[in-house]
């Protein structure tokens, strides 16, 4: 299970469940990858593991609301008084027969979702309208993005046409028996303070909806983990890595620390 056990340069990642078998099919099988899941809940790792382990390049791309296809595809720059053709992101990744990441494809503009539609599709190409050039994706290529469904924005929510052309896997926040492990080995910090991070989490994660927008994620618990074995304060480690970043309500804020205090 461990990502140096199979004998790659692979970032450490514990899988949840088959996710790793799903994605070595989809990328021999040259298709499309979604990965579904809250923010901080192990997506971009586990990527670079696969990437690792499947042995091609990873070109990661933090899509952001303004983010076009030209961003991705590329354009015509003035370099020292000429003008010159710069590839973007995904046509590097074509040309190379590399992964290409979209973390929060959502977030991209509109004209994205053109790019991307005949890249996903079995003719796999990548037309570039300002250089003339249609580009084949080669068995390399693999284009994986990720989406995170919690959010509660209509306008954000991935449009059927896009989504159904990729093969998709549930990423949720790993289950405690699995968040214990990853923390200690993020952390080095032993296995009853993990466990103990690991359930605050799990009780800040059932106030989603409630009090709170979203529960804390893997990441944070981590950060507070990395905080703790370098010494600081338990409690103050779990204030600044998992309640401050959640809120800023205060009255939230001193529920949030009742509940942590009563579980400690
Ligand atoms: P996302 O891309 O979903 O926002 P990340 O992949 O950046 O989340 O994960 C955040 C952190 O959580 C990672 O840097 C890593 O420390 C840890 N992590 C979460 N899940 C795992 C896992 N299954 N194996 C190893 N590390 C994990």
């Amino acid at each position: 299970m461990d990502g140096q056990a199979f004998g790659h340069d692979a970032p450490f990642y514990l899988p949840q469940g088959d996710e790793c078998d799903i994605f070595a099919a989809a990328h021999a099988s040259h298709l499309p990858l979604l990965l579904k899941g809250p923010t901080g809940c192990g997506k971009t790792r586990f990527v670079a593991h696969m990437a690792a382990r499947i042995g091609r390049p990873l070109h990661t791309v933090a899509c952001h609301d303004d983010l076009s296809a030209a961003d991705l595809i590329g354009r015509y720059l003035l370099k020292g008084g000429e003008t010159v053709w710069v590839d973007g992101p995904l046509t590097r990744a074509v040309r190379e027969g590399a992964i290409c990441y979209l973390d929060e494809v959502v977030e991209a503009r509109k004209d994205v979702a053109v790019v991307l539609h005949p890249l996903t599709d079995d003719r796999r190409i990548l037309p570039i309208d300002r250089t003339g050039e249609e580009l084949h994706a080669g068995p390399g290529f693999m284009l994986v993005a990720s989406y995170n469904p919690g959010y509660q924005n209509i306008l954000k929510t991935l449009k059927p046409s896009t989504r159904q052309r990729f093969l998709s896997v549930d990423l949720g926040f790993p289950a405690p028996a699995h968040e214990v492990p990853v923390v200690m080995r993020e952390s080095g910090i032993d296995e009853s303070r993990a466990t103990l991070l690991v359930r605050i989490a799990g009780k800040l994660r059932a106030l989603k909806g409630q009090d709170l927008e979203e529960g804390v994620s893997t990441r944070l618990v981590v950060y507070a983990a990395v905080l703790i074995a370098g010494g600081m304060g338990f409690d103050r480690a779990v204030r600044i890595a998992m309640i401050e970043p959640l809120t800023d309500d205060p009255e939230i804020r001193a529920g949030l620390l009742d509940l942590v205090a009563a579980l400690a």
